[in-house]
């Protein structure tokens, strides 16, 4: 009989771990490196789709000089949201009673539709549309002075996690825009929307809603709102965050915001890990 050859293992203290124990805690402990940061000075910068792109020009273009003027200054990469149309997807997907999987599928056709538009009104400042995929390339494109643009719905299709109660999706583009800047160690994610920052409840249904200029993620959540301006998601993203420990929300309608929230200046509502 012969003998049974022995497994050429590759030294390595998380050799014998099944990943999913106590042990691969105790070995997370013992590596305990800080995170790479990537790309840590690179701005990643959410357009809302309902609170900016659904209003048109008048709201876009005036935007779109100053992300020009800013991208000079800085490497900005833009995500783009979904907005009413994505809604409508939502709504139609709920009544013929599609999984949550397929609706991320199809919720992410509107926010790309969004993307192209933003990079053709900003190709000649550089505005370059890239894929999922093309975040290898982004050194290049920023040495090249352009502006990445790409859909913000993050590539989870069809394996979008079930969410309790509803088939619509929990990581919409709010959430990809975050775990991008996540990704690329960016210590803040942008997000401009349509109001000043996050209020005690929709300033546009609530007009005794108090302005919250700063808040950590966990306290926000306790607070329990009836409706914030973020996904709800990003909270529990931002408290388990290695790099990015804030969003900076404020109201693009308002020209100058942009130029200052990249400078640092408190502008809308900060959420904090
Ligand atoms: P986006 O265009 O980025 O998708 P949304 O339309 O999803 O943005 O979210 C922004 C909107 O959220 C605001 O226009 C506001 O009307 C609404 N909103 C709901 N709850 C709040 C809140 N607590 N504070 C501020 N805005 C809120
Ligand atoms: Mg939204």
């Amino acid at each position: 009989m012969t003998e049974t050859p022995e497994r050429f293992d590759i030294p390595s203290t998380l050799a014998e771990s099944t990943l999913s124990g106590g042990r691969a805690d105790e070995l997370s402990e013992a590596y305990d490196h800080p995170v790479h940061r990537i790309l840590p000075d690179a701005k990643i910068i959410k357009v809302g789709g309902q609170s900016i792109m659904d209003r048109g020009r008048a709201a876009l273009f005036p935007l779109i000089e100053e992300i020009a003027e800013c991208s000079k200054k800085y490497d900005i990469m833009l995500g783009a949201g979904g907005g009413t149309r994505a809604r409508h997807a939502y709504a139609l997907g709920i009544d013929l009673g599609v999984p949550t999987g397929v609706m991320a599928r199809i919720g992410g056709a509107v926010p790309r539709q969004n993307a192209r538009m933003l990079q053709m009104l900003l190709a000649k400042h550089g505005g370059i549309y890239i894929m999922h995929d093309d975040f290898e390339k982004l050194p290049l494109y920023f040495k090249l002075g352009c502006i990445p643009v790409l859909t913000g719905m993050p590539p989870n299709d069809y394996w979008e996690k079930p969410t309790a109660g509803t088939t619509i999706p929990a990581n919409r583009t709010d959430a990809g825009v975050y775990l991008s800047a996540e990704a690329l160690g960016c210590e803040t994610a942008f997000f401009i929307k349509d109001e000043k920052g996050l209020y005690t409840n929709d300033p546009k249904k609530d007009k005794n809603a108090k302005f919250i200029p700063k808040i950590s993620a966990q306290e926000l959540i306790e607070k329990d709102l009836d409706d914030v301006i973020i996904e709800r998601v990003v909270l529990e993203y931002l408290m388990r965050a290695e790099s990015c420990k804030q969003v900076h929300i404020f109201n693009g309608l308002e020209k100058g915001n942009l130029t200052r929230a990249l400078a640092g200046e408190h502008v809308g509502t900060i959420i904090h890990a």
